[in-house]
């Protein structure tokens, strides 16, 4: 995760903490190279400059810290600035309030949707949830086995849909259906394309429309860089998502996305699929994953 990255801000690294005495041009030069590498991860364009320009006036403007090198002056504040762009603070995803709460996940065909209802099942029934699968695929109906199988893997009940049924349908009826049988999360695992296209998104407005979500969390793959980052932005514009799962994080050696989609969208990553097992979910932390950039 992030390697070529990492290595690339330690050349930089190296070299500012070469001088005793950092000029604003030593400062420049680096922040050119700051930004090079960002572009090369895949950032986004305007996030990589809007970035190097809020590290370059705090390392301008910081009084001389006593303990620490110039050069480690510089690290710390792009270390703050990472943790900044990837959002802050780790986003915990809302259980509170009335039960049952409601979990919608969107996204494009193979983001990994269906691998992160189970994971997310897997995670919340091992805190004493009562998880309650449901697909709302109706188009593959390998999507609806899939769930079915991993709900019969997790002991976690899996909601009977069937093909013939409107999404909009199966998600009013498995509400009632958990509300009857006292199970408080439901994870709605919803169809994708391989682009966004309107009748989906319709569909997922439908859904919005009839039942309180209290997330919807856009899942999208790590690995396919500015284009995640582009459709989580298209699908935050039509339906409000409250959160972004990035999946697919452990092969990714660039970053692009994860280091981009807080920025652009607005709205926090929440967990990180790194694997294709089902405990393979977890929170996503801005100030760890920042300090695993900086190597
Ligand atoms: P969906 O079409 O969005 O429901 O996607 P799936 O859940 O079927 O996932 C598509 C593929 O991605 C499957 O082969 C999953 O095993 C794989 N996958 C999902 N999440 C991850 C992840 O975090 N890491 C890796 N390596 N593979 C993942």
């Amino acid at each position: 995760m992030f390697e070529n990255l990492t290595d690339r801000l330690e050349g930089v690294f190296k070299k500012l903490r070469g001088h005793g005495v950092l000029t604003e041009e030593h400062i420049a030069e680096a922040m050119r190279e700051v930004r090079m590498a960002l572009l090369e991860a895949d950032v986004n364009y305007q996030v990589a400059r809007e970035f190097v320009d809020a590290v370059s006036a705090k390392a301008l403007g910081r009084e001389v810290s006593q303990k620490l090198s110039p050069g480690q002056q510089v690290i710390k504040i792009v270390h703050e600035e990472l943790v900044d762009l990837l959002g802050g603070s780790a986003e915990q995803i809302r259980l509170d309030g009335p039960q049952p709460v409601t979990i919608m996940l969107a996204g494009l065909q193979g983001s990994g949707k269906t691998t992160t209802a189970g994971k997310l099942a897997a995670q919340l029934k091992s805190k004493g949830r009562k998880p309650y699968l449901v697909p709302a695929d109706v188009y593959r109906p390998a999507a609806i086995e899939q769930l079915q199988v991993l709900g019969s893997r997790l002991d976690v009940p899996v909601h009977p849909s069937t093909t013939d049924s409107k999404p909009v349908d199966i998600c009013r009826q498995a509400l009632a259906e958990a509300q009857d049988k006292h199970y408080d999360t439901l994870i709605i695992d919803t169809a994708g394309r391989l682009h966004i296209d309107e009748r989906l998104m319709g569909e997922l407005q439908d859904i919005q429309r009839a039942v309180k979500l209290s997330e919807i969390l856009f899942v999208a793959d790590a690995m396919t860089g500015q284009d995640a980052v582009t459709v989580a932005d298209t699908f935050n514009k039509n339906l409000e998502i409250t959160g972004i799962v990035l999946t697919k994080m452990e092969g990714d050696a660039r970053g692009g996305a994860a280091l981009s989609i807080k920025r652009v969208t607005g709205k926090p990553i929440k967990f990180v699929g790194i694997g294709e097992a089902l405990d393979a979910l977890e929170v996503f932390h801005p100030d760890r994953t920042a300090s695993r950039i900086l190597g």
